[in-house]
């Protein structure tokens, strides 16, 4: 084991501890694993890490593998030794990995499997305005996507020329994710007051107007939930004409809650509106672990350039810390990214000429 707080060179230390006061966190809680992957991951996470070492608080880092350089190296996408890291900490943060697209036996996608192993049911993935002109204004609005069921239930073959996806909805994926969903409407209630009495509802997104079968069972398990919140106003949207309206007036939307395949696309349409995937974050949150992520994926087209922005990663280390019990440290972590935004401390993406470390070392220094 290596003690460096600051420095997140993966290729060495397996072990890192940040240093500071003890009496913040529970020992139960103490200990992140770090999954960075491929690509750009490798990057953003020891950027995001290093922001959570400065914090002052008690963290362990582990370090685990996962991802297509890894398989390649020894032909495991997901080592059981990685699972037991995450289950062991109880949370993580994930870069991202490289999926072909095209099968490559024995490869699986590792974020699937994590989220499979420790059934993270709940992919949250909030969208707010960022203090930069490639944001739009007043917009806050969060995507609850159930990340179990669906079409990415993996239950997909050939038979003959015919290829055929099945899209799996059950009554408990379906009841458990509006749960979730309506409880965050009700948890974004009460700070209304700070946000100037933004209009809080729950819009729900399904297609059962063909997907008879199986969005009619999303949208019958939403509004039975919905019953148990009788102040929360609900609405409901195809999610064609979600995706349009997403564009047109984001403002009017709060909490969003979907299946699989559609909070997929609608979450990266509406990271546009805060400018782009390189800044959003997500939580994916289970009963028995939790994975924080950036949404983009490892960016082969600019990877190792030195250049790929942090902020999702940052961003999705505030959501970890907000999620151990850290509500001040979140907010901070928060509101250093507005302010090296602010300082106009950007990377290509959002139209500047920083590099990953310089936007880092902002963050850190506004803590
Ligand atoms: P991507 O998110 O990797 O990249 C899309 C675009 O966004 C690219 O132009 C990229 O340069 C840009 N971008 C992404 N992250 C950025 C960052 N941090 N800073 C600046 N720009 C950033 O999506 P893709 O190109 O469709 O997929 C690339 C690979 O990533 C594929 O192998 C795919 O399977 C994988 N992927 C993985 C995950 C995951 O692990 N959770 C998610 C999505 C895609």
């Amino acid at each position: 084991m290596t003690e460096s707080p600051q420095s997140f060179d993966f290729a060495s230390p397996r072990e890192v501890r940040g240093a500071g006061d003890k009496s913040t966190i529970s020992n139960q809680k103490s200990t992140i694993c770090l999954i960075p992957g491929d690509g750009v991951g490798q990057e953003v996470i020891p950027a995001a890490a290093e922001v959570l070492a400065a914090l002052g608080l008690e963290f362990k880092f582990v370090e685990a593998h996962a991802g297509f350089e890894h398989f390649q190296k020894t032909g495991n996408a997901i080592p059981d030794e990685t699972l037991a890291e995450v289950e062991a900490a109880g949370v993580a943060m994930f870069g991202a990995t490289s999926s072909p697209s095209t099968t490559v036996d024995g490869y699986r996608s590792p974020i699937l499997a994590l989220r499979k192993a420790f059934d993270l049911y709940a992919n949250l993935r909030p969208t707010f305005s960022l203090p930069g002109k490639f944001s739009r204004p007043n917009i806050d609005l969060l995507v609850v996507r159930e990340n179990t069921e669906g079409l990415y239930a993996g239950r997909e073959r050939r038979e003959g020329d015919t290829a055929i996806a099945e899209r799996v909805i059950t009554v408990k994926g379906s009841e458990r994710i509006a749960r979730v969903a309506f409880e965050k409407v009700d948890e974004r209630r009460a700070t209304a007051s700070r946000d100037g009495g933004r209009a809080r509802s729950l819009t729900i997104v399904h297609k059962a107007n063909v997907l008879k079968v199986t969005d009619g069972l999303f949208r019958e398990q939403c509004l039975k939930v919905a019953a148990e919140f009788p102040k929360i106003k609900v609405k409901e949207m195809l999610v064609d004409a979600m995706a349009m309206r997403l564009m047109r007036d984001p403002e009017s939307f709060d909490v969003i809650v979907t299946t699989n395949l559609f909070g997929d696309i609608l979450s990266d349409e509406a990271s546009a509106l805060m400018g782009g995937l390189g800044v959003a974050p997500s939580a994916n949150l289970g009963v028995k672990a939790a994975v924080f992520e950036p949404v983009h994926g490892s960016a082969p087209d600019i990877a190792g350039q030195g250049i790929a922005n942090p902020i999702g990663a940052i961003l999705s280390a505030g959501m970890l810390l907000e999620h151990i019990g850290q509500p001040k440290a979140a907010e901070r972590v928060r509101q250093a990214v507005m302010e090296t935004i602010q300082a106009g401390i950007l990377t290509p993406d959002l139209g500047g000429n920083a590099k990953t470390k310089d936007v880092t070392k902002r963050v850190i220094a506004d803590l």
